[in-house]
């Protein structure tokens, strides 16, 4: 019956989030009205509770019209132990057949604490930076299902997602993710950890081969318990570094060591990866980290000021959060920027002052193919004008307003001149494009039909 469910389950759900939370769940009880369901970790419960109760209990019930409720119950007993204190947690103890990592044994085989281990080899140092935490790691919808990933492989590693796949653009927090997954394992399972980033580990792979060491390289990393390559797009064009980085994978695979690997795009879209490597990356769990929403960069905002102790009003924000949107890394580059200022200055930022200061970020949307020219037509379609009313001369009247909205966006998201605007829409004198700018400004902040319709106008051309 499960088995049933589960195929109807994955027909409406997204294969990353079906792997992620119904592989190696199973029915473990049912009592006349209620269904239990044992799941691997605490993650898959809390999941499954909240966000799949609904298709669940649905599905169930097509063939199972008396059942009405669900519960999720861990089906491992360590796991008891574990999470004992948080929520209340079933003794249901189903056995588990999974290959594990077997951390109780290592543990006793464990080596020293890296920066001790004195080996003077750098594959015994992890390389984990304690700055990284997933205390820090603000998870939005752009993030949750890697961070859920990692959460539950920082539990119980080698055990449900293996290899773990993480892939999203620069500045997204693919290393920081990464590593907070390394010092939670280091940690608590006192396990064998190493990070590295790709190009790293081919540079050393390379060195290692010269010195016709290339064996004892590989054998250092054979060891490890759990394995963080970071940037693995490096992998690209490089034949031997996929070859022998295939044995390490296999090696750790085999043994129930844990994976974890970062890349800035999914595997198949990185060239000249060989297929065994591509379909061992694609057959653990892949998980994708997506730019951060306004929410998301709103509370980004928030959780780093407040680490750093400083204070930045509502407005001032929103106005960030709102400007600054391609990745979390140029985020944070204006708030040091920011907080580094106006301690110097001893002085309250204002909304000017913070706009000029990170004006040069803002306008890094130069760089990013947006012209003029796209400008004025997403503007266009959406009044449902033609595009040369607004840049050719002449006094439409149902022109007037999309103009204002198309100077001001040529302003904000181009930083053009304002006798560049004028150019870009006919000729006009710098000062109609300099009062348009203004005026849509000022009616910005209280209107709020404006603020959505220069949202939506955004959205046409801003690849978030
Ligand atoms: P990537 O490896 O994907 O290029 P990083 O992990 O280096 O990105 O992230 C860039 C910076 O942004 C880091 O300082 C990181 O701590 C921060 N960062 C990224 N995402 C988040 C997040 N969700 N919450 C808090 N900080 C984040
Ligand atoms: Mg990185």
């Amino acid at each position: 019956m499960w088995q049933t469910v589960l195929g109807e389950i994955e027909l409406s759900i997204s294969k990353a989030s079906f792997t992620t939370w119904f592989k190696n769940t199973s029915i473990c009880e049912i009592n006349q009205n209620e269904i239990k369901i044992a799941v691997p970790n605490i993650f898959a419960k809390e999941w499954l509770e909240k966000k799949y109760r609904g298709i669940i209990i649905s599905t169930i019930r097509k063939h199972h019209p008396e059942i009405n409720s669900i519960s999720c119950h861990l089906n491992n007993g360590n796991n008891d132990k574990k999470n004992a204190g948080s929520k209340s947690v079933d003794s249901v103890v189903i056995k588990n057949n999974n290959q594990s990592l077997d951390l109780s044994g290592s543990k006793k085989t464990a080596p020293a604490p890296a920066q001790n281990r004195g080996y003077g080899e750098s594959a015994f140092y992890s390389n984990l930076n304690p700055k990284y935490h997933f205390d820090t790691y603000v998870v939005g919808s752009n993030n949750e299902l890697a961070y859920a990933a990692c959460k539950s492989v920082a539990e119980d590693p080698g055990v449900n997602y293996n290899p773990l796949f993480i892939y999203g653009g620069v500045g997204l927090g693919k290393t920081h993710l990464l590593q907070a997954t390394g010092n939670f394992i280091e940690n608590k399972h006192k396990a064998r950890v190493k990070y590295i980033g790709m190009e790293r580990f081919a540079n050393e792979l390379i060195d290692s081969i010269q010195a016709s060491k290339a064996k004892e390289f590989k054998n250092k990393y054979i060891q490890l318990d759990v394995l963080i390559i970071d940037d693995a797009q490096f992998l690209s064009k490089k034949e031997k570094t996929q070859e022998e980085f295939f044995h390490v994978f296999e090696s750790l695979y085999q043994h129930g060591k844990q994976i974890i690997i970062s890349s800035d795009r999914p595997p198949k879209s990185i060239p000249t990866l060989e297929d065994r490597l591509r379909s061992r990356f694609e057959g653990g769990m892949m998980a994708d980290i997506s730019k951060p929403d306004m929410e998301t960069r709103i509370a980004i905002i928030e959780k780093k000021i407040q680490e750093k102790n400083f204070y930045l009003d509502r407005q001032i924000i929103n106005y960030l959060a709102e400007n600054i949107y391609h990745n979390v890394r140029e985020l944070e580059g204006a708030l040091n920027k920011i907080i580094v200022t106006y301690q110097l200055r001893n002085a309250e930022p204002s909304i000017k002052g913070i706009a000029d200061l990170v004006e040069d970020l803002i306008s890094s949307n130069r760089q990013k193919n947006i012209t003029p020219q796209k400008i004025i037509e997403a503007v266009a379609e959406f009044f449902d004008i033609k595009a040369s009313d607004i840049y050719e001369k002449g006094r439409k009247k149902q022109a007037i307003r999309p103009r204002q909205v198309a100077i001001h966006l040529l302003r904000k998201d181009l930083s053009l001149s304002f006798p560049e605007i004028g150019q870009s829409i006919g000729g006009r004198d710098h000062s109609t494009a300099m009062y348009a700018n203004k005026k849509i400004i000022k009616e910005l902040d209280s209107n709020k039909i404006l603020q959505d319709q220069v949202k939506f106008i955004r959205e046409k051309y801003m690849i978030y």
